[in-house]
């Protein structure tokens, strides 16, 4: 397939056409595939290259790109920069600077969809010495043959500034549309997807074997599950309400409920373990492998899990032997490391405390419900709740009432726990979903905002007298807005940062800083420095409230659902689209478990304004 036509497609994307446009035109795109290009194409249209297990990641940095465009350009590196600066952006001044090179338009080969990917899969797989020249050649390769509208999109993609506007979502409902003319196979891609991490891969199989072939993909060792979400809610009534088969208090009507299952909320790192054989590997919440981060964990659940073939999931916490206490997650976080990693194992034993089992010998476990999933896990794991032991299975308890949750709420809250999960005893494993098969209450819910928030860093401001040393002085972040793939601004935050750390997360933003407000941006506010929308941070906050200058959940003219449409408050005045926005915002952490896309959503952050409304109409009567 040539290169241009998947162009075409990437510049109406740009354009934000409406995502029903889009999928129709992606899904022609589709239909011309074999399966090798549908697996390209679908990679090229997320943006990514390989699947993140893989680790093999593109992000060149924007002074090698420019090399390659004064190559192919015959322009001096100080014309190149000027024009970049002139631009604003990287890919507009290569088109620019391509444009002008008449004399090489004889000598060009046209660019195929395939061509350009193992470019870009070479680039990106090259390491060691020497390697950034070898880059660079790739690139000046690409751009040789590159019309000017192919070199914007190939430079906006290495240097990780392409915004095609299409999420996975819409991928998949393009997939479905080429396949069946309708949305009909969506749900099921998607499963498979949320099974693999790979749609890439998906899509291959869907165009080689067809949509059966899809819909028999069951776990696979080594292929990362995508994460369960939990879902909020504000009390332990509203918990058994929910999921808990009835709405008794102690005493009442207990007998004839079912309950749910209460497990405390250990507040460590969440990892998935994949064992086949002796092979053991640990993956983050990302689907990234970390398995070198915890050779000690490793061993232990070689030792103690009965499992040939097994991928279960835990948090892994600091773990005080002489104490039995669990140790504060800044003391666990010193375990994320790629040296030191033996001597810090000592320091800091980790505890893996599972909670989950998603598929054993042949058998795919997501699709069980929650009582047959743990009831296997407890099988499987010797000596659960021994002492001494580094691989355990999370203690829980049936709640059948409100008084019942509430207690082993507190139990875990003193024992130091950050709250409970709750979690419904007849639901499937919800892959990549934040659903009600699981709720979390924390302990931070009784404070006046019902749960931290991570946002998304999308600019920073200077800052005045000693913190201008640092180059940092705030930042100003987002909420994403999942439905539209857009970030939305809903806090100015003080860093809250050490010196130390200041200087190291000033040139983390500094390496992703950009000359101007992102595509994928909405955000009146304007920071100093505007930065590609990577990082996550967690926030504590006094209240959600309503914000003249924030955009977070503002009406977003036609089609958009803004905060109003929720019927949560009586809303702006004549014409005015008021947002969300974060009061007295602190930071409490990096999250850099997540990515952007997995930051606090628009909706959640509805949500949180509402759960914040209720318990202030509860506590009030
Ligand atoms: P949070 O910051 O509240 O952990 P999150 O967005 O990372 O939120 P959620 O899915 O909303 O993740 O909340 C569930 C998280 O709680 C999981 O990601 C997991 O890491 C952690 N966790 C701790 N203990 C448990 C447990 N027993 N069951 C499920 N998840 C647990």
């Amino acid at each position: 397939m040539k290169f241009s036509r998947l162009v075409l497609v990437f510049e109406e994307m740009e354009k934000k056409s409406s995502r029903l446009a889009i999928t129709h035109d992606v899904s022609e795109v589709f239909k011309t595939c074999s399966p090798k290009e549908a697996k390209r194409v679908t990679r090229l249209m997320e943006g990514i290259i390989a699947p993140p297990h893989e680790g093999i990641e593109l992000g060149m940095a924007d002074k090698l790109a420019m090399r390659a465009i004064e190559i192919v350009s015959g322009k001096s590196g100080k014309e190149v920069a000027a024009t970049y600066r002139k631009k604003g952006d990287l890919g507009d001044a290569a088109e620019e600077l391509l444009a002008q090179r008449r004399q090489h338009a004889l000598a060009k080969s046209e660019l195929s969809v395939e061509k350009v990917y193992d470019n870009f899969y070479k680039i990106a797989a090259s390491g060691g010495g020497g390697s950034q020249d070898h880059k660079v050649k790739l690139l000046a390769e690409l751009l040789s043959n590159a019309e000017p509208n192919e070199a914007k999109i190939i430079i906006r993609f290495v240097t990780g500034s392409l915004r095609l506007g299409a999420g996975e979502s819409t991928i998949i409902d393009a997939l479905s549309e080429s396949r069946s003319g309708s949305k009909e196979l969506s749900d099921e891609i998607e499963r498979a997807f949320n099974l693999t991490s790979d749609l890439g891969a998906v899509a291959e199989l869907l165009f080689e074997k067809g949509m059966q072939a899809v819909s028999a993909i069951k776990p696979k060792p080594f292929n990362p599950i995508k994460p369960a979400l939990a879902e909020r809610l504000e009390s332990a009534q509203a918990i058994i309400e929910k999921i808990g088969g009835g709405g008794g208090s102690e005493g009442g009507a207990a007998g004839g409920v079912r309950g749910c299952s209460v497990e405390g909320k250990f507040d460590g790192f969440r990892l998935a373990v994949h064992k086949k054989g002796s092979r053991v590997e640990f993956y983050s919440r990302r689907q990234e492998r970390v398995t070198h981060m915890f050779p000690d964990l490793a061993e232990a659940f070689k030792k103690q899990v009965a499992a040939d073939e097994i991928i279960c999931e835990g948090e892994a916490i600091g773990f005080n032997d002489a104490t039995g206490t669990f140790l504060p997650f800044q003391d666990t976080m010193q375990r994320k490391r790629k040296h030191g990693v033996a001597e810090k194992a000592e320091e800091i034993p980790l505890k893996l405390v599972l909670f989950e089992l998603l598929y054993f010998d042949g058998v795919d476990y997501t699709q069980k419900p929650y009582r047959e999933r743990r009831e296997k896990l407890l099988k499987l794991v010797k000596n659960a709740g021994g002492k001494g032991n580094r691989i355990d299975v999370a203690p829980a308890v049936i709640a059948k009432t409100a008084a019942q949750l509430q207690r082993f709420f507190d139990e875990s809250v003193s024992t130091g726990l950050e709250g409970i999960v709750a979690k419904d005893l007849e639901a499937e494993y919800t892959a990549g979903a934040r659903k009600f098969a699981w709720i979390k209450l924390k302990k931070s819910y009784s404070e006046k905002l019902a749960d931290t928030v991570d946002v998304v860093v999308i600019g920073y401001y200077y800052g005045k007298g000693k913190r201008t040393e640092f180059g940092l002085g705030g930042l100003l972040t987002a909420v994403y807005d999942d439905k539209h793939q857009r970030f939305r601004s809903v806090a100015k935050i003080g860093t809250g940062l050490s010196e130390a750390q200041m200087t190291e997360f000033a040139s983390t933003l500094g390496k992703i800083a950009v000359k101007k407000k992102p595509d994928d941006v909405d955000s009146v506010m304007e920071p100093d420095v505007w930065v590609k929308p990577r990082v996550v941070i967690e926030v504590n906050a006094d209240e959600i409230t309503r914000s003249p200058i924030h955009v977070a959940a503002a009406e977003k003219g036609k089609g958009g659902k803004g905060v109003d449409e929720t019927n949560i408050g009586a809303g702006g005045g004549e014409g005015e689209a008021e947002g969300l926005a974060l009061r007295f915002p602190r930071l409490v952490r990096l999250r850099d478990d997540k990515a952007a896309e997995q930051a606090t959503t628009e909706r959640e952050l509805i949500k949180l304004f509402e759960l914040q409304r209720k318990s202030r109409g509860q506590s009030s009567e």
